[in-house]
């Protein structure tokens, strides 16, 4: 265990070298991986996604490799035993993790390294040297975000019913002072959007002037 740790601070020392991470959570379907495509969209080359593995079935229209590894249990397992995993977790009957791997694909492109992380996940990361920014994309109410994962038609009503139960416990865990640099409640996408650009300015910034020297 001792040895995992290391292993993640090993990695994550590494990337301090480079321009400093960003992490996105928040509960499911408050608008993270909206924003995050809109980020990606807009500064192709300055951002970076850290494609985590999951054990979760695929939704229509997600690419093997570029949202997700999607893997079986066995060989998350296994990996994750190898040492291969900065942090992992289990989300609403599912494994999710972030490996040495994908923070190391970002990082040797120069780009700011962003990753799409549940609540563990980010309490894990605060143990490792990773030193990323931290946001919480929050919903303006639970009503409005079970309206929107409904709408999203991505769930079952049994993982809907899981992910707001989650959402529930994340939200409250979010109150923790200090947890989170920022906390943006994703009511307007734009306003949000705007929001989450203006913290992350002047990393943008400096990762721009990196390019030009
Ligand atoms: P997450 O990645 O946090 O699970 P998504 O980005 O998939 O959430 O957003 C959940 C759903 O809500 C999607 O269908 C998305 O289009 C919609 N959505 C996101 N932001 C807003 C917003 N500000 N207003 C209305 N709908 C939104
Ligand atoms: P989804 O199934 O909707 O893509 O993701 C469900 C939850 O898992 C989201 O809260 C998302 O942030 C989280 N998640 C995605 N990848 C990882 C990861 O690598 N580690 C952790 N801890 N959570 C993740």
């Amino acid at each position: 265990m001792i040895l995992g740790r290391m292993r993640g601070a090993g990695i994550a020392r590494a990337v301090m070298q480079g321009p400093r991470p960003v992490v996105l959570s928040g509960p499911s379907g408050a608008g993270k991986s909206t924003l995050l495509k809109k980020l990606l969209k807009d500064y192709e080359n300055i951002f970076g996604f850290s494609v985590s593995h999951t054990t979760r079935q695929p939704r229509p229209g997600e690419v093997n490799g570029k949202d997700y590894h999607f893997v079986t249990r066995e060989e998350m397992q296994k990996e994750i035993d190898a040492g291969e995993f900065i942090e992992h977790a289990e989300f609403s009957g599912n494994m999710y993790g972030t490996s040495k791997g994908a923070v190391q694909a970002v990082q040797a492109q120069n780009q700011i390294c962003v990753l799409d992380i549940d609540i563990q996940g980010v309490k894990n990361i605060k143990k490792t040297e990773l030193n990323p920014i931290y946001i919480s994309v929050q919903p303006p109410s639970i009503e409005i975000l079970e309206k929107r994962l409904r709408d999203r038609k991505t769930e079952t009503e049994e993982s809907l019913q899981k992910r707001l139960t989650a959402a529930r416990v994340d939200l409250e865990l979010s109150k923790e002072p200090g947890l989170f640099d920022l906390v943006i409640i994703n009511d307007d996408l734009e306003k949000a959007y705007s929001e989450l650009k203006e913290v992350l300015l002047e990393e943008i910034k400096k990762t721009e002037e990196s390019r030009k020297s």
